[in-house]
């Protein structure tokens, strides 16, 4: 295998192709071997398995992707760079490129092609689109098995955090809703080129069969949620009724704190999952 983990290799060829790194598309590529093969090892892949990777830049890690998995669907945003992946991935007969932004794209359509197999996301993201792809592909019906990916380290510690934390948030709980977090490992800015200016952190997010708590509906959880975090020193009441679009009302929130033995003063930063379903499922009730 052509390998492209390390920085003579990667400078050469982005010198071959005259290739001008884009910083709005938060192109940072992975130099480092050690980082690779323990990114590989941490997605448990198989020859079973079908993984979706997102921006695989100039081809390092969907090398060793296409090494261990049945297929490979890679979906990079610059056009730039497909000339690369036509070079680097030449070997290997189970990798598709798709040219899109991956925010784009039909997730569920996508994952027609994997055949029914489940799917398995490995990225090393761009960081600015970091939260919106996860809740994207938490949130698609695709049949997805797991997420490792590399992310900015105060990201993955909102993941994994709860309830007293400042990082605490929409994400964390989204994260804990759908699946179980965990660190793989920590990745210093000298492992890919150019540096980047923050600490980088490989998290594996693995699917949950069935969501820790109930939800009555989802999609309502999120909007309670997302309202809750959206004006952080408000007291919760007022952040579910200034968010407007959820259809409650200021009696209706206060009634359903005082079931819930819980101070009409409280704020959302201090609601447990177990607390916001409890939260949404009982305002659901009420707003029928
Ligand atoms: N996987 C490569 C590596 O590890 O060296 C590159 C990782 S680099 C941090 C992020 C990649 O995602 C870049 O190739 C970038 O062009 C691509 N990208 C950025 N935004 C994207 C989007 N919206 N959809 C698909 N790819 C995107």
């Amino acid at each position: 295998m052509a390998d492209l983990g390390n920085f003579t290799n990667t400078s050469e060829i982005l010198r071959k192709y005259q290739f001008r790194m884009q910083k709005k598309y938060g192109q940072n590529f992975l130099i480092d071997a050690n980082i690779l093969a323990k990114i590989v090892e941490a997605a448990q892949i198989t020859e079973e398995d079908c993984v979706l990777e997102i921006g695989p830049g100039i081809g390092t890690m969907t090398q060793y992707l296409a090494e261990a998995a049945g297929q490979v669907i890679a979906v990079e945003i610059d056009r730039d760079l497909i000339p690369i992946l036509e070079e680097t991935l030449s070997p290997y007969d189970n990798v598709t490129v798709l040219c899109e932004d991956i925010l784009k794209v039909d997730l569920a359509a996508l994952a027609e092609k994997s055949g029914g197999r489940p799917i398995k996301v490995v990225a090393n993201l761009p960081y600015y689109i970091t939260t919106p792809i996860i809740m994207a592909l938490f949130e698609s019906r695709m049949p997805l098995a797991s997420i490792t990916v590399m992310v900015q380290s105060e990201v993955a510690e909102r993941m994994q955090t709860g309830p007293g934390s400042k990082d605490y948030g929409a994400l964390s709980l989204a994260v804990q809703y759908y699946a179980k977090p965990e660190k793989v490992a920590n990745v210093p800015a000298s492992c890919f080129l150019p540096r980047p200016n923050v600490d980088s952190t490989v998290v594996r997010l693995t699917r949950y069969e069935e969501p820790p708590v109930e939800a009555d509906d989802e999609a309502f959880l999120f909007a309670v949620i997302r309202a809750s975090f959206n004006q952080r020193r408000k007291t919760l009441v007022n952040g579910l009724v200034n968010a407007g679009g959820l259809g409650v009302t200021r009696g209706q929130v206060e009634t359903v704190l005082e079931e819930m033995g819980v101070s009409p003063a409280v704020r959302g930063e201090t609601f447990t999952l177990e607390r916001f379903a409890e939260l949404s499922n009982r305002l659901l009730r009420l707003r029928k």
